[in-house]
């Protein structure tokens, strides 16, 4: 079944708007659990919504209409105007894909959070595997590198300077 122009509405609207229930469900459990991010740091590609800059590590928390994610069920192109929300969302994924790759590029690992996977059946599970990513992460670099700079470890989460 197709969506209706309303539900599109609704999923555009969400997606655009920050502070999206999804995002604060995943700050929520990062800054209890230890984590210190900082939000929508602008002066990286894509505008990542969290970052943390002692993981080297940023999370995108993706729509899964707007992103289109693959074999999802709330991914479903409408059936009116079936050819422009096609190119849409293609563009959007290139995009995504590409600012994942300039990210990569300046030594930055991605981490994307698909909507769907913070419904409230999954979501412990889905929080409990970021977590363990991102730990993982760390301790990937850090056998390889020797240490980050101190400057790295400033207070998180206060709105980005510049
Ligand atoms: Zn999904």
């Amino acid at each position: 079944m197709g969506k209706t122009t309303e539900q599109i509405h609704r999923n555009m609207a969400a997606v655009k708007s920050k502070n999206t229930r999804p995002e604060i469900i995943i700050r929520h459990y990062l800054w209890t659990h230890g984590f210190r991010y900082r939000l929508n740091v602008s002066r990286l590609p894509g505008h990542p919504d969290i970052v943390l800059k002692k993981y080297r590590t940023c999370i995108f928390v993706n729509g899964c209409f707007w992103h289109g994610h693959e074999g999802c069920d709330h991914f479903t192109i409408p059936k009116t105007n079936t050819a422009f929300w096609l190119a849409k969302i293609t563009a959007n994924k290139e995009r995504d894909k590409e600012e994942q790759r300039q990210l990569a590029k300046m030594g930055w690992h991605c981490i994307t959070v698909w909507e769907c996977e913070l419904k409230p059946k999954v979501r412990d599970k889905t929080l409990e595997s970021l977590a363990f990513t991102i730990n993982h992460i760390y301790l990937q670099d850090h056998s390889i590198h020797y240490r980050i700079p101190e400057n790295e470890f400033d207070i998180a989460a206060e709105p980005d300077k510049r």
